[in-house]
């Protein structure tokens, strides 16, 4: 049986992208980085931006789709998002994408790939999880999202992977001199981000047997550390009595290494390293 590999190539407030590739289809999540930054972190995985058949979209911020006018639009790439946020990327951008619109709420599927998608609170036109189901395991992409709903956890609950939010630190963000209130506000709103505590209380419904890696994913950089997110998520793990999960946390300038699903079992791929990983895992 081949394996399925994931590789989280950025994240963070300044730009976010994952490449995904199951035995029959390579795929993008999000694309909030440079063309040539995607192009470079590919090549490092011995790929190419042309062999892709897709990339999905969770919404139309700049920090998920800031990179793809160059990458889809002059490759002809196919775009997955739904029709409101086809409209606003095709706004913003003032190009035409091969868009394939799929509905909030529904799944679709790329080859070998179900791709489970489920609304989430957050301020953009209308912003999407996924669950990727891939022949090898399940991942679950939560990231920008003001608050956990039931709704959520009910869809994420059977993932081995879990990319989750952990944007900031609350008293970091309240005592950060350098933004506004309203700015605070915004990010602190139930449509905002998801703190760290609020990343580590949506785990209490989210943790379950088959969970095996957990990303934290796009920190602020000036209201976050890493530090501060892996000892949040470690602390409720091991008081939900499931230290058994690693914990990861993403950088916004260098990719992760790549994690191969194999029986829905997960492992760090580490032969293919492009950077050394700043924590342990
Ligand atoms: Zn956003
Ligand atoms: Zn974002």
């Amino acid at each position: 049986m081949e394996e399925v590999k994931f590789t989280v190539l950025a994240s963070g407030s300044s730009g976010n992208a994952a490449y995904l590739e199951t035995p029959n289809s390579r795929l993008l999540i999000d694309c909030g980085i440079s063309a040539k930054r995607i192009r470079e972190a590919l090549l490092n995985l011995d790929r190419t931006p042309e062999r892709l058949d897709g990339i999905l979209i969770t919404h139309e911020h700049s920090d998920h789709v800031s990179g793809l006018k160059v990458l889809a639009a002059k490759l002809g790439i196919p775009v997955y998002c739904n029709r409101h946020t086809a409209g606003e990327i095709r706004r913003i951008h003032d190009t035409n994408f091969d868009f394939r619109l799929v509905e909030t709420g529904n799944a679709f599927e790329i080859g070998d790939l179900n791709v489970d998608t489920f609304p989430i609170p957050h301020d953009a036109i209308d912003p999407m999880g996924f669950v990727l189901h891939t022949p090898e395991g399940r991942i679950g992409f939560l990231t920008d999202m003001g608050h956990g709903t039931r709704l959520v956890a009910d869809r994420v609950r059977a993932a081995e992977v879990l990319l989750l939010e952990t944007n900031h630190d609350v008293d970091l963000l309240n005592n950060d001199p350098r933004r506004p209130w309203s700015l605070k506000q915004r990010i602190l709103s139930r449509h905002g981000h998801l703190s760290n505590e609020g990343a580590a209380n949506l785990l209490e419904q989210l943790v379950h047997p088959e969970l095996q890696h957990i990303y934290c994913a796009h920190l602020s950089r000036e209201c976050n550390t890493p530090d501060l997110a892996r000892t949040e998520i470690h602390a409720q793990l091991s008081k939900l009595g499931a230290s058994f999960v690693n914990v990861e946390v993403t950088s916004p300038r260098q990719p992760c290494q790549t994690l191969g699903l194999s029986g829905n079992k997960v492992a760090i791929k580490a032969e293919k390293t492009v950077a050394t990983p700043s924590i342990a895992l």
